[in-house]
């Protein structure tokens, strides 16, 4: 029995110094993609179903690694977010999703860019600073900017994250609660943090038309949106029923695979639907 404790805490903390290892080998990675630029942003149609009108894109990064593969966030954000590197990358999503706004306006585009913050980023107090210089120095107009956080960014300390969201909202940009549904936000915090937006959570679209569950939810929260004068974004959308559900429960604005995947800007021509104009 003696052994075998041993054994196992050896095999425990071995593991334990692999994973130390595999993050210290990230980190170490992700500060020279920082040097040397292998950052990429990645844009996903937001569709406006009644209108049938591209209306904005989401702004998703991607680690292209210099043997040209393709990392997705799942696999580095997290230890950007805790060795605090976030921030840096962060600035940079930042002024490169503004460029990338510049550029469709200039092309007579007017489509909005949502921009998803960290939950580092959301508790910096420079943030606002960070984007006001970012919008002077690009010249976008911040009404086409979104920014997007989570519930949980916002539960902890209620009054810093509405001073937050207050600081964010005089610099004329709107705000939305990504992953809606999945926190635990109730009604009551809802009200008093000053968002324009809710975006439902993937999970409760995804089943539908099969799960009468979550099409009660995904309604309710429509209902809600709509009660509380919030626009209503669907995530996730990967079917015709899906879009159709949607449609038929007045939550116009959509997202997911069955429009279109996240894409390289150059790739974004390739695109057939109407884009909003001024
Ligand atoms: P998210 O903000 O909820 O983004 C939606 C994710 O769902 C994206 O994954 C998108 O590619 C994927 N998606 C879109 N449509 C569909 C669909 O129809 N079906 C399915 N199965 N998936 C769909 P991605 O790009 O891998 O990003 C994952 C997460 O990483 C994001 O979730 C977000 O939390 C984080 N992330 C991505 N880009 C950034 C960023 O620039 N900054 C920060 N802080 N986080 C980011
Ligand atoms: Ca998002
Ligand atoms: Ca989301
Ligand atoms: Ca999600």
């Amino acid at each position: 029995a003696k052994a075998r404790g041993k054994n196992t805490y050896r095999f425990f903390s071995q593991a334990l110094n692999d994973a130390a290892n595999q993050r210290l080998l990230i980190e170490n990675q992700l500060r020279e993609a920082i040097r040397e630029q292998q950052f990429i942003l990645y844009y996903q149609p937001k569709i406006d179903l009644a209108e049938e009108t591209l209306v904005g894109y989401e702004a998703l990064i991607r680690w292209l690694r210099p043997d040209n593969t393709l990392v997705p966030p799942a696999r580095f954000i997290q230890v950007a977010e805790s060795t605090g590197l976030i921030v840096q990358i962060g600035e940079w999503i930042i002024l490169e999703a503004c460029r990338f706004l510049a550029r469709q306006h200039s092309r007579g585009y007017a489509v909005s860019v949502s921009i998803n913050l960290s939950a580092r980023q959301f508790n910096d107090e420079q943030l606002a600073v960070i984007i006001e210089q970012v919008i002077r120095r690009t010249g976008v107009d911040p009404a086409y900017l979104v920014f997007e956080i989570t519930e949980s960014m916002l539960m902890g300390d209620t009054d810093a994250a509405i001073k937050q969201l207050n600081q964010l909202k005089r610099l004329g940009v709107s705000l939305s609660i990504d992953d809606f549904g999945t926190g635990y936000s109730s009604l009551n915090y809802l009200k008093r943090f000053p968002v324009d937006e809710l975006k439902i959570d993937r999970s409760f679209v995804k089943d539908i038309p099969e799960d009468q569950n979550d099409m009660d939810i995904v309604a309710a929260i429509i209902a809600m949106a709509q009660k509380m004068q919030l626009r209503v974004v669907a995530e996730g959308v990967e079917s015709e029923a899906q879009a159709e559900f949607l449609k038929q429960n007045a939550c116009y604005l959509v997202q997911g695979y069955y429009f279109s995947m996240p894409l390289a800007e150059q790739e974004l021509s390739q695109l057939t639907f109407n884009i909003k104009t001024q």
